[in-house]
Parts: C-alpha cells; structure tokens; sequence
C-alpha cells in the first residue's frame, strides 16, 4: 500500500503499475530502464508542461488534423501508462493506432492489444512487412497503418526508428522528455513533455482548433527551436535551485 501523502504518490503509483504490467509481459525490463530516464528528465523539467512544450503539443494537434492518414504508434510503456488517453486523442484527430514495438513477440503484441482495446481503441490490424529501413523486428509495421502514413505519432520512441520514419519522408511527431534523445532530435515536432500531460493536450487542441488555425500552425515548424527551449529552461531551473 503506498500512502496517498507520500509527496512522490504519483510516481509511485506509476512504478508500481509498470512493475506489475512487466508480470504480464506487457511492459518490458527495458521499458522500466526508460521510464526511469524520462523520470530524470521530468524533475529536470519541473514535472509540468512548459509554455514552450504546451506550443509543440498545438503544432503536433494541428499536424495531426492536417494529415491525410495519420497514425498514433503505441508500445508497451505507452499502452500501460496512457490507454485512456491514446482512446481519447484517436476520437479527437481520427488517427489510426498501431501497436509497434522495439522489443516484439506475438505475445506481448496480443496482451497490449487486449489493453488499448479494452479502452476502446480500434487498431489496424492484419499482416505486417518489414516497411521501414531497419534490421531485424524493429522494421515490423502494417501496410494500412505507419507504412502509409504521412504524420506518425511516435511516443517515448527510440532514435533509429525515428530517423527511419524521417528518411521515408514521413513527418514525426515525437513524446520524449529528453531534449538530447535522438528522437527528439530527429522529429518534425519534439513535444518534450510527460506522456499523459503531453497526450492529454494534444488531444484538448485537437477539439479546439479550426482548420484554418492548423494550416497555419505547420508552416515552418521549428523543431530545434523546441529542444533549445527545453535545455534553456533545464539551465534557468538549476541555477535557481542554487539562488
Ligand atoms: P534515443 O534512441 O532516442 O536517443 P533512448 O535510447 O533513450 O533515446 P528509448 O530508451 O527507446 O530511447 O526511449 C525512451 C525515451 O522515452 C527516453 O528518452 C525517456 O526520456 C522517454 N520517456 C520515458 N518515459 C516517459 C514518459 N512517461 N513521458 C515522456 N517521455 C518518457
């Protein structure tokens, strides 16, 4: 039992689900590891959405909209953190959703599906092909979903798919909390935010925006601009913490 007054509850009560939902297979050991450094980055972050994080979340609403076939790609840390509201964001934008995974077997791709489900998402399902330029697995994706899409959604990504999905002319929008992945690097929009605050915004612009506001939204889109923002916050915020 973890006593709601404890000042870090949240957190954790979000390590003790990870935990469990690695019982099921879920959630891999590898995405405990990477949970843990996007917590680092959270702190770093002072645990809220930045004014500058709140913009890259309205462009990467405004891309969504603007897409003629965007696609929300969901792993296992993302489904057990954020089931409610990848349902919530595929009402408001329409996107499709694709599990795809770094760590994959037909197993956890069953069990993760059974979870974004349950919530009442509907997933792009059939045959998978090695779409993207990768070796191995991690190039799996569905014809009818990532393969086709022109904006993919890639929350809490690792840097080689990214880059893959860049390099086939798609534009990525990107969930990290760190400003130095090479996700966040390579993506059209790096939202540099917690996934649930990050997912629920977008999701609240997607509701609110008319089209002509997103069309003008994704014009020149700045994504270095919002990495420079988050380290200049990270560096404002650590000389504060020694005033
Ligand atoms: P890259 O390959 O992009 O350089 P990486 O090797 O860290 O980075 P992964 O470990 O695959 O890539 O990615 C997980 C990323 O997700 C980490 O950079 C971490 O900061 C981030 N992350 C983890 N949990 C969350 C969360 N709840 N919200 C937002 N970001 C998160």
């Amino acid at each position: 039992m973890i006593p709601k007054s404890h000042p870090r509850y949240r957190s954790l009560i979000t390590r003790k689900r990870l935990a469990d939902l690695s019982k099921t297979g879920i959630v891999s050991l590898e995405g405990l590891t990477a949970h843990g450094r996007g917590e680092a980055f959270d702190y770093l972050l002072g645990e809220e959405t930045t004014t500058s994080a709140l913009m890259a979340e309205k462009v990467a609403a405004a891309l969504l909209l603007s897409a003629k076939h965007p696609v929300i790609s969901v792993n296992g840390n993302t489904a057990a953190l954020a089931a409610e509201e990848i349902a919530d964001l595929q009402r408001s934008s329409g996107a499709r959703v694709e599990v795809n995974l770094f760590h994959r077997t037909e197993k956890r791709i069953q069990a993760i599906s059974r979870l974004l489900e349950e919530h009442g998402i509907s997933l792009v399902k059939g045959e998978v092909s090695r779409y993207i330029p990768l070796d191995h697995d991690r190039g799996l994706c569905h014809y009818d979903g990532i393969h086709s899409a022109d904006v993919v959604l890639v929350p809490l990504e690792d840097g080689d798919r990214a880059q893959a999905l860049v390099s086939m002319g798609k534009k990525v929008i990107s969930i990290d909390l760190n400003p130095l992945s090479r996700t966040s690097r390579v993506a059209t929009v790096p939202v540099i935010d917690e996934l649930t605050r990050a997912l629920s915004n977008i999701s609240g612009f997607c509701n609110s925006l008319g089209p002509k506001e997103a069309a003008s939204l994704i014009h020149g889109i700045d994504g270095t601009g919002f990495i420079r923002d988050a380290l200049e916050y990270i560096r404002r915020r650590l000389l504060d913490v020694l005033d």
